[in-house]
């Protein structure tokens, strides 16, 4: 899950761990016992919340961790290549041979492709083997407490005592991410209320010893997310020379037909899919980098981790693992991004040249995106939005020459 970032408490970093010091012990357990009579009131066993909350303490560690604001901006496929190496497609193989009557009675009873649910296993905790070993109550109680996003937190940590509660969950074992997400597949407590499901029917749900668990449990999440069996996440297709990427925008959907009239082809061999649906043309590297299809079952993963990058790398972890060829697109574009100074640049220059590109935030979001398309269309520049040391240049270059024409 990609927290918001906020330069502003990033650089008030060393106040935010010292307001975290100042404030006494005494403050802490009279925010916990206003916890405690929520979770009275919702229902939860005194006894679940007294094992839970009793000995709590905020882990300063993990607000450091919420406030972590990287140096550099991530490309695309800087991000893919990092998590889909050739051993995460070898282990993911023998991952799916050595599990396969567990994934042939999850696909028939979920209808969600084994290779999704493979890919999302690798992605969120390395095939399992990187869960994390937090404790989760006290972990949820510091965001809750202290962190940038508190209401959010204080839910979980309610829905965390319910997880407790209602699968007689010890404290001890109640461990996870700083951020509070548990076992195989990284749930976080609210997702474990709503979809987790006994796969194993010993009568206990465990999503981090059961593998069954946590699969089941994930298959039932995609399928109540509107999963559309046969139709892929997303596709690698070639764009023609005439191409407008105005178009390429996630929320601009018209049918296979029509992209392929506008000369859409695919990048590998099969032809492009046949779906009921819409489908649209994403560029996550801008339009010198790779191009995908993506249809319907790219929002269901977006639910689950609502960003780009993640969401097309699962899909490509998905087609590798089932034979499929590595991408044909974005061989020679650079793989590091862009640094968080550069793109505050970039943000502060769109704004001198007249396009609003929003908070001044050193993340490209959707309004500097918007902002770097219409510069783009402005000079007659291919309209990608995309942000890239590249283009920085070419509007510094741009913005020197209308100061020296207003002099
Ligand atoms: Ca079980």
């Amino acid at each position: 899950m990609p927290a918001p970032s906020h330069i502003k408490r990033w650089s008030f970093l060393g106040l935010t761990l010292l307001a975290f010091t100042a404030n006494s012990e005494e403050d802490f357990n009279l925010w916990l016992n206003g916890v405690r009579q929520e979770a009275h009131v919702q229902g939860i066993s005194p006894n679940t919340v007294d094992a839970a909350l009793t000995h709590v303490q905020p882990i300063p560690r993990v607000i450091e961790l919420e406030n972590n604001q990287p140096e550099f901006n991530q490309t695309f496929l800087g991000y893919l290549e990092k998590r889909a190496t050739k051993r995460t497609v070898n282990v993911g193989v023998a991952m799916l041979e050595k599990y396969q009557p567990l994934f042939d009675e999850i696909e028939a009873k979920y209808h969600v492709p084994r290779y999704v649910l493979a890919a999302l296993w690798s992605m969120e905790s390395s095939f399992g083997s990187y869960q994390g070993d937090t404790d989760l109550i006290a972990a949820l109680a510091t965001l809750a407490y202290q962190g940038k996003r508190q209401p959010f937190f204080r839910a979980e940590l309610l829905q965390a005592l319910r997880v407790m509660d209602t699968y007689r969950i010890d404290p001890q074992s109640m461990r996870g991410s700083w951020a509070g997400a548990i076992g195989h597949m990284q749930f976080i407590p609210s997702t474990y209320v709503a979809y987790a499901t006994d796969g194993d029917q010993d009568g206990k749900v465990d999503m981090r010893a059961s593998l069954p668990d946590a699969m089941h449990s994930a298959a039932n999440y995609l399928s109540h997310a509107g999963w559309r069996p046969n139709e892929p996440i997303a596709v690698e297709v070639l764009l023609p020379n005439d191409f407008h990427y105005e178009d390429a925008q996630a929320t601009l959907r018209y049918r296979v037909s029509e992209w392929a009239a506008k000369g859409v082809r695919p990048a590998q061999g099969n032809p492009l899919p046949n779906v009921d649906g819409k489908a649209a043309i994403v560029l996550p590297q801008g339009w010198q980098g790779p191009a995908f299809m993506v249809f319907s079952n790219y929002d269901v993963i977006m639910d689950w981790n609502h960003s780009s990058s993640y969401v097309l790398t699962t899909a490509y972890l998905a087609d590798r693992f089932q034979g499929g060829d590595r991408l044909v697109g974005g061989q020679s574009v650079p793989r590091e991004g862009m640094s968080t100074v550069d793109m505050l640049q970039l943000q502060q220059t769109l704004l001198s040249l007249g396009f609003d590109p929003g908070m001044i935030d050193g993340i490209s979001g959707a309004r500097t995106q918007a902002a770097i398309r219409a510069y783009q269309k402005s000079k007659g520049l291919p309209a990608d939005g995309y942000a890239s040391n590249e283009l920085l240049q070419q509007m510094q270059m741009t913005s020197e020459m209308v100061v020296q024409n207003t002099r």
